[in-house]
């Protein structure tokens, strides 16, 4: 994994804010640490009842996150299976990753597919130069993408055809803050926001007694824009995710091109939704779902969040008239801050 993504970020401001002292439990005091991982920055809010420093075995976590599946690192779990070392065996994170594809690869008739590497990296967005793509290319592509053609067996990975590749940027980054939510709560804490390049797991509460706030970002024209807060929301016991097609894409004869690459044309999908941001149980699911609802496109997703109540999503799309049209499941309503 390497991106930087910025779709819902918590409120600095709001946090730095706080004085250094759990109002609400009086034993327990506010810590916060940031940092760099996955080419972009993390940011973890909690409270605790003693001073222990941290930050050195988050640090260590990331590494060893980054080691089971960044596709940049070449020594990686995910890198090594994908160069079909047979003598790499997926550690439970992988495991993790890889059983969540399947299942929203399953939920949303393949719109999600973990297979679409080879695509990504011909369209540019992976780490090869953006090839000269036409129909031909494509056509030799696409018999290498299918979530069908791959299986986790006893820890091996099993292809189709050996050129198969998966890439896990879709949903790993998001995977990243319920792993890190898990050493914290080893520890005895349970209120925490934890921010990995702007996917956030909020657990509990803040210092205040209320719940933790995040932002969610205005969509931008141009990828450099500044970042503006399009909404506020609470995240009580819940996971945001944002995708969005507004920072990474490219433009070629007037066109733009998006990072989500539909898995059945081949092709950068292309509609008018800006970005999606999703609010589930867990981070990894949000994450998942964010990428897949940017496939699929409002309609199809509207739909499918009608027969799934237990995720809410906030869509911004561009109204073609210079501002954006807005949608949001009925349950956002009463997660959004009045302001
Ligand atoms: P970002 O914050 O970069 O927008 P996302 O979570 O939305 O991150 O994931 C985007 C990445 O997902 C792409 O860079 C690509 O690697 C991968 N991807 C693109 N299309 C698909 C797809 N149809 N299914 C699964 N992953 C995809
Ligand atoms: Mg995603």
């Amino acid at each position: 994994m390497k991106k930087l993504r910025w779709g819902s970020f918590i409120l600095g401001s709001l946090v730095v804010s706080f004085l250094f002292a759990c109002s609400g439990k009086k034993e327990l005091k506010l810590y916060k640490m940031t940092g760099a991982t996955q080419g972009t920055y993390y940011a973890i809010t909690y409270c605790a009842d003693n001073n222990e420093n941290l930050q050195p075995a988050v640090d260590s976590l990331l590494r060893h996150f980054d080691q089971s599946v960044s596709t940049y690192i070449p020594t990686s779990l995910i890198s090594r299976m994908n160069n079909n070392d047979t003598t790499a065996t997926a550690d439970q994170i992988y495991e993790t990753v890889f059983k969540k594809s399947m299942e929203v690869s399953a939920a949303t008739d393949g719109a999600f597919d973990i297979t679409v590497g080879p695509l990504v990296n011909a369209w540019g967005f992976g780490f090869s130069k953006k090839a000269n793509v036409d129909q031909a290319m494509v056509d030799s592509l696409l018999p290498l993408v299918g979530y069908r053609k791959v299986q986790l067996l006893k820890g091996k990975l099993i292809k189709a055809d050996p050129r198969i590749r998966v890439d896990f940027d879709a949903l790993a980054q998001g995977y990243t803050s319920d792993w890190l939510a898990e050493f914290f709560e080893s520890k005895g804490i349970h209120d925490y926001l934890i921010d990995v390049g702007g996917e956030v797991l909020g657990r509990g509460l803040k210092p205040d007694g209320q719940q933790w706030s995040v932002a969610i970002e205005m969509p931008a024209k141009n990828s450099e824009d500044e970042r503006k807060v399009q909404t506020i929301l609470s995240l009580k016991d819940k996971a945001i995710s944002t995708s969005g097609s507004y920072r990474k894409y490219y433009e070629l004869n007037g066109s733009r091109y998006s990072h989500f690459i539909d898995p059945f044309t081949g092709y950068p999908v292309k509609h008018s939704l800006l970005s999606v941001s999703v609010l589930a149980s867990d981070c990894i699911t949000a994450d998942a779902y964010a990428t897949a609802f940017m496939v699929m496109g409002l309609e199809k997703s509207k739909v499918f969040l009608v027969n799934h109540p237990e995720m809410q999503a906030y869509f911004i799309s561009d109204d073609q008239k210079g501002g954006f049209a807005i949608y949001y499941t009925p349950g956002f309503e009463q997660l959004l801050k009045k302001n």
